[in-house]
């Protein structure tokens, strides 16, 4: 039985040294260098070459090293056998933080104090603080932690899911009846996970349904927009601004008009970086489930695809 890492853009030997720490008995693998590709029972993926999986006979359980999985679902040659995900505390309250910084930047109206500091202005008579009503497009794990602790800062807080939600303080509205969701908000945050539905998702049809001008803070994945239309509705004012770290290209291309965009600021899908330290643990347990025979925790299902 062994182990096999596929992850091209990031240090496999890092995530194999915190394994070996937990259990120096395991035979551990960074593809392409696997010697036994039949002994392999359990890969550990971030952006696997699609089609290479097929190589691993007797394979049971794949793990994604992050929250996301679509980059697994994606692969047409997916096996047949569990799929899980990182669910932990670290990477919601990495999420949590940067979600509250942008929304946090907007509602100080920063951007003004930063031309005003510029030009060693001193304003005390401008209200400081801009009313925002923030309203959250998925209110799953990191969705709800950042809803919960928003409200907790004292905002308005809606948030939109395909199931209703009984979070304290969040409204929360369904996908098939999203009510006052667009009608309320003026800060737009996007954490849905990567699906056919979400593809395109921030674009025109749903920046035409928002009654204010909304600013945006992106942090899903970047096929969930579609760029032209954010430049467009920030220009038609339908956005004042947007915050956003997740792109349609990445690394995003220096032509990008996002870069140099006076209202808009950027970070390079870092949001919320998965920290070995923190994972490894939840796959390590759940290589020892798969391997005891017992139920897997985290699962995604396939056919949501999340
Ligand atoms: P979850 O699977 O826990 O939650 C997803 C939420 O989205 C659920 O509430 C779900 O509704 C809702 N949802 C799914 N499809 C739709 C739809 N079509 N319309 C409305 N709501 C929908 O995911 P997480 O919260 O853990 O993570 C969300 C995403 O964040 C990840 O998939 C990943 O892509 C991204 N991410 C980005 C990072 C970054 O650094 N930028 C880091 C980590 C994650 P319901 O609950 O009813 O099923």
């Amino acid at each position: 039985m062994s182990i096999v890492i596929i992850a091209p853009t990031r240090d496999g030997q890092i995530w194999k040294n915190e394994l070996l720490e937990l259990d120096n008995s395991l035979d551990i693998e960074i593809y392409p260098n696997v010697k036994n590709p039949e002994n392999v029972n359990c890969a550990i993926l971030w952006l696997h070459p699609y089609g290479c999986l097929k190589q691993f006979s007797n394979l049971k359980l794949i793990c994604s090293m992050g929250a996301g999985v679509d980059h697994i679902l994606n692969d047409p040659e997916l096996p047949e056998i569990p799929v899980t995900r990182i669910v932990s505390d670290t990477i919601s309250t990495s999420m949590s933080n940067y979600v509250i910084m942008a929304v946090l930047q907007h509602h100080r109206m920063m951007e003004k104090f930063e031309v005003d500091q510029n030009n060693k202005v001193w304003d005390q008579a401008t209200f400081p603080e801009r009313e925002v009503k923030i309203g959250i497009l998925g209110l799953g794990v990191l969705g709800s932690d950042v809803a919960t602790k928003l409200v907790h800062l004292g905002f308005e807080v809606h948030g939109l899911s395909k199931s209703r939600k009984n979070i304290e303080g969040v409204t929360s509205h369904i996908e098939d009846d999203p009510g006052g969701f667009f009608r309320e908000i003026n800060v737009l945050v996007c954490l849905l996970p990567m699906t056919e539905e979400t593809r395109g998702y921030l674009s025109h049809s749903l920046f035409n349904r928002l009654e204010k001008p909304c600013y945006l803070i992106s942090v899903g994945r970047g096929f969930q927009q579609k760029e032209v239309d954010i430049l467009e509705a920030l220009d038609n004012g339908k956005l004042n601004g947007a915050f956003i770290d997740v792109f349609e290209v990445e690394p995003l291309p220096e032509s990008s008009p996002l870069w140099d965009h006076p209202k808009v600021k950027l970070t390079p899908h870092n949001a919320s970086i998965t920290n070995p330290k923190a994972a490894v643990p939840i796959i390590y347990d759940n290589y020892r489930r798969m391997v005891e025979g017992r139920d897997v925790i985290h699962e995604v299902s396939k056919s949501k695809g999340y």
